[in-house]
């Protein structure tokens, strides 16, 4: 298969999900968190407290967040605002380049939610 061999300049697909999406299950697909300084961190693990989660970035700050999709950072996650990328985390390009291709719709798009039906 000599045509699936990788490249670096390949495109991700695009990809959809709701607006109203739990914050929850948002980061655990996209795995970034994007700080109040407007830093972009990779998340290295998310455990899951009820209505709260605990969140390990790559480059060891730990903290609490509510499951909120109106909070601050499920706004800038949505609308991709962040002024640079935190150097300690080591986000892999392809990681940047699939969440610029992931897109947030009011009425199309997955919620990843576990029922979820196909519709
Ligand atoms: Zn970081």
């Amino acid at each position: 298969m000599a045509e699936g061999k990788k490249t670096a300049t390949k495109k991700p697909a695009k990809r959809y999900y709701r607006k109203r999406i739990e914050l929850f299950r948002l980061i655990e697909k996209i795995k970034l968190w994007p700080s109040r300084q407007g830093l972009l961190h990779g998340i290295k693990t998310v455990d899951l407290f009820g209505d709260q989660a605990r969140i390990t970035t790559h480059c060891n700050k730990t903290f609490m967040i509510n499951n909120s999709r109106n909070s601050r950072a499920a706004r800038w996650l949505r609308n991709k605002w962040f002024k640079g990328v935190c150097e300690t985390c080591r986000i892999p390009e392809w990681k940047l380049a699939k969440y610029s291709a992931t897109y947030f719709k009011r009425k199309y798009g997955s919620t990843l939610a576990n029922n979820e039906r196909s519709t």
